[in-house]
């Protein structure tokens, strides 16, 4: 076993977890993987190791689906009083509170992110999704339908859980992606197997010892720390689960499909994206310029809303490129926690070479580097400099591939064009998210008509709330997380009629 080195800047208590025998939740008990198999998890900012935690393969999955199915055939759970199944939420998210700053560490140790930032935002967001979702468990309704065949019936619906969900997240927001997996489904009455990304699976555990202090039940959730294919697979395969949620890469998206047939479980999806942000010459630029650069560089490009694709009003072209590669150059680099760091390194030594591989394949194929570049200058860790790519062409891998890195390909657009930009910015296998700048009402509404996209952020982007519905058009998923809507991936719609 490698030698445990954990950042000297984090506190004796998250040291202190980060430092004990790792243990699953499965069936209320904290557990080993059957095979004793562990993994482990590395510091992005050294490549350190710095814990290693079980690897779940088939045999923990069928573990925890059991214990899922019992606990929601057992019908405790199911028949809780909706009141006291928000209560559990809020108890949980109040506990999420009570630990914020030691979560805001594990999360920048474990994912790279500045610490300052997990605490303003994957923490508190995480805390609010609990609370947003425990209010919804009491408001889950159906509603009375009058027949058009006639009066002599009374019919209506109610909304029941869909049973055991398999949920599947990704690194990039760890703590707050089990939030939005676990607060609708929980929400719902459903009950739940959570398999965290091997990259980052200390949040989700702790918030595992969360769920056991808070009292749910045992077997309303079960957190596993496993690999896609060993564990991820068999879970999304289990014929006893219900309904799978899966946040990823396109590609797994469709695996997850395909594993799915065997009891046709219901599948929602949260893919990749390629996003448009479109600035018109009459945007105000200072705040085109934060916005656009803030849309690609926040969470170092590791969002799958990221606005990678610029397109820039010929007219504010260079001032806009100038503006948003001058953020670039200034942004600090350094591990999340350090006070000083404004971008940290990215997740993962694979992730770091994919995506400097795709600066290098702009440079290839005749891009330009306005700032930036494939070298970070930095001497450990798997950082990448925030970088803006001029001189792009449509078909470039740069402008049609998610890079999921601070890498942005700015490209101008003439008056002649104004029309087709909503095509240029339509034109990718993804449809999740984008944003407009413009002083000019009608223009912004005509654009956000023609997107095809889940999300359009007017003057704006980024901006997220437990309270709207988020999610992918085209390849960019199935479903959305989120707001009221996001209660349709865990509930079935029965229809009673009597006949009076
Ligand atoms: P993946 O899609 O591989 O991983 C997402 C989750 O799926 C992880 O928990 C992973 O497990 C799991 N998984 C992997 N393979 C399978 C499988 N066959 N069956 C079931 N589950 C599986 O993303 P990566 O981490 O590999 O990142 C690759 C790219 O995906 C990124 O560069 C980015 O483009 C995109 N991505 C998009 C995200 C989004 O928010 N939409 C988030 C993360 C990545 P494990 O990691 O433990 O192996």
């Amino acid at each position: 076993m490698a030698t445990i080195a954990i950042d000297p800047r984090v506190s004796s208590r998250t040291a202190g977890f980060v430092s004990t025998d790792h243990r699953m939740l499965v069936d209320g008990r904290f557990v080993k993987a059957a095979s004793g198999k562990t993994f482990p998890v590395y510091n992005p900012a050294t490549g350190d190791v710095i814990a290693h935690v079980p690897e779940a393969e088939a045999e923990d999955v069928n573990r925890a689906v059991l214990a899922a199915r019992r606990a929601f055939d057992d019908g405790a759970w199911v028949r809780m009083a909706p009141s006291e199944r928000g209560r559990l939420l809020w108890k949980l998210a109040d506990l999420l509170e009570k630990n914020l700053d030691e979560f805001a560490e594990l999360e920048s140790l474990d994912n790279g992110k500045p610490f300052a930032i997990a605490r303003v935002a994957d923490v508190p967001y995480s805390v609010d999704m609990f609370r947003y979702m425990g209010g919804w468990a009491t408001k889950i309704t159906g509603s009375t339908i009058p027949l058009s065949c006639g009066y002599d019936f009374h019919s209506y619906t109610v909304r029941e859980p869909v049973g055991v969900v398999g949920q599947i997240i990704p690194w990039n927001f760890p703590l707050l992606m089990a939030a939005w997996k676990l607060a609708p489904a929980l929400a719902c009455g459903c009950t739940v197997v959570l398999k965290l990304a091997e990259q980052t699976p200390l949040t989700g555990l702790r918030l595992a010892q969360l769920i056991d202090e808070a009292g749910f039940p045992p077997g309303v959730v079960n957190v596993l720390t496993g690999y896609g294919e060993g564990a991820g697979a068999p879970l999304a395969a289990h014929d006893m689960v219900d309904k799978v949620a899966f946040t990823g890469s396109t590609e797994v998206g469709k695996l997850i499909v395909k594993a799915a047939t065997g009891n046709l479980k219901k599948v929602t999806l949260e893919l990749g994206g390629k996003s448009p942000a479109i600035v018109f010459a009459d945007a105000k630029l200072e705040q085109a310029v934060a916005g656009t650069a803030s849309a690609i560089f926040f969470n170092h490009g590791q969002c799958c809303c990221a606005g990678s694709r610029l397109y820039v009003h010929e007219k504010v072209f260079d001032q806009v490129v100038e503006g948003v590669g001058k953020i670039a150059e200034d942004i600090k680099l350094a591990p999340g926690l350090d006070p000083s760091s404004q971008m940290g390194p990215l997740v993962s030594d694979e992730q770091y070479r994919k995506v400097v591989g795709y600066i290098e394949s702009g440079i290839a194929e005749g891009a330009q580097v306005a700032a930036g570049g494939p070298v970070s200058g930095m001497e450990r860790g798997w950082f990448v400099r925030p970088t803006v790519l001029t001189n792009t062409n449509p078909r470039m891998k740069v402008v049609q591939e998610e890079i999921f890195g601070p890498v942005v390909c700015a490209v101008p657009f003439s008056d002649a064009e104004i029309d087709k930009i909503i095509q240029r910015a339509n034109d990718t296998v993804y449809g999740l998210a984008s944003s407009v700048w413009t002083q000019n009402l009608s223009l912004a509404h005509k654009v956000a008509r023609g997107i095809r996209a889940g999300t359009v952020w007017v003057n704006c982007h980024n901006v997220f709330d437990a309270s709207l519905p988020f999610g992918g058009y085209k390849q960019s998923g199935w479903g959305r997380e989120m707001g009221e809507q996001v209660l349709n991936n865990y509930t079935e719609t029965k229809a009673v009629t009597v006949a009076l």
